[in-house]
């Protein structure tokens, strides 16, 4: 199985790249902060155990994140190409990723972006309640206010993207990203994209990583 792993951190655009690539079928998409928001609104066991530590900012622990992936990834054939979007957060994550049989992380590459353009990004982020697709209120707006183009589910603010929680968010980020720079720069499969630019023009960078 062919894995790709995006870093980055919090409104990098990490998550709207991956939602593009896997419109053309030829990836499957794993976002762990999507699927956690899933279980949340469907009240499901994992959404209980998450949901306090995202409200907060924090990481949720690693033995229920790496037993999310593992049973996402059992689902698949060996010769799927998989793109994780959010995971792995931390060293450990990232061991548990390698060790699992008939996988290999073709390459990780890290979206890197300056914090101050974040806030800007996060605070007029509105995401769909229902299909999770993101729009910015003045780079990105939705054709019709407050409503998803793709499935006309209502767009709100998430509770996790308002200063207070970014701002632990991105502290949160920092403390771990320096280790999984060094954990995927020594494997000698770490690319930098720089983060900071139109859609398009991230899009084109990050196909000649995906080969
Ligand atoms: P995201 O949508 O990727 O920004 O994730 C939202 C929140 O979900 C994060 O702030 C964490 O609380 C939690 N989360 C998502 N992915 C992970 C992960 N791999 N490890 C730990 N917590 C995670």
């Amino acid at each position: 199985m062919n894995i790709f792993v995006f870093l980055g951190a919090p409104g990098s655009g990490k998550g709207t790249q991956a939602k593009r690539l896997s419109e053309t079928k030829k990836y499957h998409h794993f976002s762990t902060g999507d699927m956690l928001r899933a279980a949340i609104r469907a009240d499901a066991p994992l959404g209980k155990k998450a949901q306090g530590y995202i409200k907060k900012g924090e990481l949720v622990p690693d033995d229920i994140m790496i037993g999310l992936i593992e049973d996402a990834l059992s689902c698949l054939d060996n010769s799927s190409q998989v793109i994780l979007d959010g995971f792995p957060r931390t060293v450990p994550q990232a061991e548990a990723l390698d060790k699992k049989v008939s996988t290999t992380v073709n390459s990780a590459i890290f979206f890197d972006i300056p914090h101050s353009e974040l806030i800007e990004r996060l605070s007029g982020r509105r995401t769909c309640s229902q299909c999770g697709e993101s729009y910015h209120i003045d780079f990105s707006p939705p054709k019709k206010p407050n409503l998803c183009d793709k499935c006309d589910g209502d767009l709100i603010h998430r509770p996790d993207d308002k200063v207070d929680v970014v701002k632990k968010r991105l502290e949160v980020f920092t403390k771990q990203n320096d280790g999984l720079l060094k954990y995927y720069g020594n494997r000698r499969n770490l690319n930098t994209i720089n983060a900071n630019k139109p859609i398009e023009t991230v899009e084109s960078e990050l196909k000649q990583y995906l080969q």
